[in-house]
């Protein structure tokens, strides 16, 4: 396992900071790695968020912290439900719901923070639950971008009742909670007193119960569907990549609006070309002849083949590049390039002529006159190797 990183490095702030700088660091760094503004590497920016969090979590509780500046990273383990931080284990979401609270992603249900910490923030209806939908891709693809129809099975509100489930409105305010669809539960932990705020049992959070059901949805108040949706992968997409389909997620289980549909791209591997970003990788063989002498070599490229000219006494593991040939970039900034490594491929099968003729070029050189050994530069060389 890897080592795991100081809490005080990962907020970047000094042993014996005060609260506020801690509060200050954390705020700023949540800002910065939040997942719904790192749209182009959610992956990343969901670990780090998760890890900031972590590290806030341990500091700015003096308890925890205490026994963290003692015994380090095993003696705050035991505080965590799992035995190791999750999401459900951080409990000062209050301290930076105001950043996030005009992103969309800390709002009334289904942001991608409400995912992180399981729980639903409820003002009023709430939001459907988001789907999420990956998408695999291939170079080609993202090469012109393409559009693609999927179809998403979701569910969405009954249109005999507006996704109420009553018939004609007929409700009643649920007793235990007056109708606040939530209760508020007292939990000790450790030395710790925690209020938790949980659906109601009675009405399962609607606030309300229905005292005649709608006859087309059994009260349900949701029907299911299939959805064909087409989506738009853009030019230079890459892997990880999120976009977001607003209200074609599950419908709202009391009438609010339905939650967003996330689709995720994959790269699908390509047989020829590695990618990095916008520039493309290929290895192409030539023969110990057109090393030697020159050539005009033919290498494959996205949308046909290229031509390069390599030079006479072209060497193993040089590089060509062929500017623009690479894929488009996301934010439109041109191409990116691409890059072909060469590698000389040592004939194997020589008829008597043609040895006799290597023979005959061997004597003219003489066999050790031209190569002089040096320093390799490739570091993975070992011997054996
Ligand atoms: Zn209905
Ligand atoms: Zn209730």
């Amino acid at each position: 396992m890897a080592q795991k990183r100081d809490y005080y490095e990962v907020l970047g702030v000094q042993r014996g900071a005060s609260k506020d700088e801690i509060k200050k660091a954390y705020r700023k760094l949540a800002m910065k790695h939040h997942p719904d503004m790192n749209k182009d590497n959610v992956k990343v920016a969901e670990e780090k968020f998760k890890d900031i969090s972590e590290a806030y979590e341990v500091l700015v509780d003096d308890e925890k912290k205490a026994r963290y500046d003692q015994y380090g990273h095993a003696g705050v383990e035991s505080t965590f439900r799992q035995g190791g931080f999750d999401w459900s284990d951080f409990t000062h979401y209050g301290d930076i719901s105001d950043i996030f609270g005009d992103l969309g992603g800390f709002g009334a249900g289904g942001g991608i923070f409400d995912q992180f910490f399981g729980r639903s923030a409820r003002r009023g209806p709430q939001e459907g639950r988001s789907l999420r939908y990956d998408i695999e891709v291939t170079l080609d693809d993202v090469a012109k971008g393409v559009e693609k129809e999927i179809h998403i099975p979701h569910t969405v509100a009954c249109k005999t009742c507006g996704g109420k489930g009553a018939k004609e409105g007929d409700f009643k305010t649920c007793p235990t909670c007056r109708g606040q669809g939530q209760v508020q539960r007292g939990q000790r932990r450790g030395n710790t007193n925690f209020v938790t705020i949980a659906d109601c049992p009675t009405c399962g959070g609607k606030g309300k119960h229905i005292v005649r059901e709608c006859t087309a949805c059994s009260g349900a108040g949701v029907s299911q569907t299939t959805s064909n949706i087409k989506i738009s992968i853009p030019k230079g997409a890459d892997e990880g990549m999120r976009l977001r389909i607003r209200g074609a997620g599950e419908a709202s289980p009391n009438g609010g609006p339905s939650g967003d549909l996330y689709i995720v791209v994959h790269m699908q591997e390509h047989p020829l070309f590695a990618r990095e970003g916008s520039d493309l990788y290929i290895e192409t063989p030539i023969s110990f002849t057109q090393a030697a002498l020159g050539a005009e070599v033919e290498v494959p490229t996205l949308d046909g083949t290229a031509l390069v000219t390599m030079p006479a006494g072209t060497q193993t593991g040089t590089v060509f590049r062929l500017k623009g040939k690479g894929l488009p970039d996301m934010r439109g900034r041109g191409h990116g390039d691409e890059f072909v490594k060469v590698s000389v491929a040592t004939p194997t099968k020589l008829t008597s002529q043609q040895r006799d003729l290597l023979n005959q070029f061997s004597q003219s050189v003489g066999a050790y006159e031209k190569s002089t050994p040096r320093k390799s530069i490739f570091r993975g060389f070992r011997k054996g190797e």
